[in-house]
């Protein structure tokens, strides 16, 4: 007969596994969401906590070990960030740095590149910002316009990018741009590790509503000079890194999600076990308890989405991590703005108060139903890869 504990089980954590989660939700808790408020308000960043999570290891937990990494994958990465999310304490940059940019270089950057990044991205010495936004392009990210053009050796990187995160806390930003290719002549995808400090690069803030400490930058290159070696990979595989960075955003960007539903879940239930009014704790009114039992089902379904994904990129199938990730974001913007909005309204008026914390999640709460991809775009997504529907668009 099987021995069933030997068949490795994609949902039912390891013992490593359980250890991770762990310290990354008690390194959370001590952090938690008073601090990350409070940073927030004063235009702070969290470097004391971005620095403890380094030395901690949980930065570059997926990264290879030969580069200062974890050894591990995605699905620990993920780990990390629903556990610190869950504690109050999720970090915006693990979505960018170790996930989408770690992943890009370590797959696909030259060797010195790797030397050059990884060992920083892991250790949480450096931090880097990710750019594809444009003002103009939006969700279409084939309408991009910033442009890098061949002079000798070196790049000239002209154009404008929004809503780019952390790049006040961030050395370099991995800019998505257009090339003329080296084979085909046409202008095609290129990526490229910007320093923050490069002349012709100037940013602005764009003040949001969404309370965290990491902060969005409008960025404008205006012949920023690069030198060869900020081209990562080829011109030719552009797409590729990209289909290989975009799958982990998605599933980091499920965590970050899944782990605000958690932390607004516990709220509401601790505060529907006390809380009397008439003769028993509210939340013995099916009025509040059934609403918060169904956001509990569509968080586990989230979370079993988001295992599904990371699972797969660990594996190496982006064949069809694609469709997994992009089904986990959904799943999981969905979940942490529903929790949010049913934990509020479980607390009634303490609901909207400063003291529970909850209002002023709101936004945030938010956040995955719009980035990194909108809901519609992965509603089209799914009409099109996965149901073979036509585009509209
Ligand atoms: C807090 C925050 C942090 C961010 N961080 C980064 C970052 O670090 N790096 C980065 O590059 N970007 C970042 N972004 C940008 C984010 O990825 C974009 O906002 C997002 O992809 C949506 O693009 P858009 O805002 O231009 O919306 P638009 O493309 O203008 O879309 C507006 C609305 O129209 C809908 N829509 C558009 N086209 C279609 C269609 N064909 N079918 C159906 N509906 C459609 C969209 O779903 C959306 O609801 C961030 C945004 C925010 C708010």
């Amino acid at each position: 007969m099987t021995d069933i504990s030997q068949i490795p089980n994609p949902v039912i954590d390891t013992e490593e596994q359980t250890a991770l989660r762990k310290v990354a939700f008690d390194l959370g808790s001590r952090y938690g969401i008073e601090y990350m408020r409070s940073r927030s308000d004063a235009g702070e960043t969290t470097d004391e906590l971005w620095k403890e999570a380094g030395q901690l290891g949980l930065l570059g937990v997926n990264l290879p070990e030969e580069y200062g990494g974890g050894g591990a994958g995605m699905t620990e990465l993920a780990i990390v960030e629903e556990e610190l999310s869950a504690a109050g304490a999720g970090l915006l940059m693990m979505v960018v740095s170790p996930a989408i940019n770690g992943t890009i270089i370590s797959r696909f950057g030259t060797e010195e590149q790797k030397k050059r990044w990884l060992p920083g991205i892991a250790s949480g010495e450096t931090i880097t910002s990710f750019a594809i936004t444009e003002p103009d392009a939006g969700s279409n990210s084939h309408a991009i316009t910033t442009t890098a053009r061949r002079d000798g050796s070196d790049f000239l990187l002209s154009g404008q990018k929004t809503y780019i995160s952390g790049v006040d806390q961030a050395d370099a930003i991995l800019v998505v741009a257009r090339l003329e290719g080296a084979t085909s002549g046409k202008l095609q995808p290129a990526l490229f590790m910007v320093p923050t400090d490069a002349p012709g690069l100037a940013k602005t803030h764009i003040p949001t509503e969404v309370r965290t400490p990491e902060r969005q930058f409008q960025l404008y290159f205006d012949d920023v000079r690069l030198p060869a070696e900020a081209l990562i990979g080829d011109g030719d595989t552009a797409l590729l890194m990209l289909f290989a960075g975009l799958n982990p955003e998605r599933i980091m960007a499920s965590g970050m999600a899944v782990g605000t539903a958690r932390f607004a879940m516990d709220r509401a239930t601790k505060y529907a076990n006390e809380r009397q009014v008439w003769k028993t704790p509210i939340g013995a009114h099916q009025g509040v308890s059934h609403p918060l039992a169904q956001c509990k089902i569509e968080l586990e379904l989230a979370r079993l989405m988001m295992r599904k994904a990371a699972a797969l990129v660990d594996a190496g199938r982006d064949d069809l991590a694609g469709e997994a990730a992009n089904m986990a974001k959904y799943a999981s913007g969905e979940v942490s703005a529903r929790t949010v909005d049913q934990a509020i309204q479980t607390l009634g008026g303490n609901g909207l108060s400063v003291e529970y914390g909850l209002a002023g999640m709101l936004a945030a709460s938010r956040l995955p139903r719009i980035a990194p991809v909108s809901r519609e775009m992965i509603l089209n997504y799914v009409a099109q890869h996965s149901l073979g529907l036509p585009k509209s668009y």
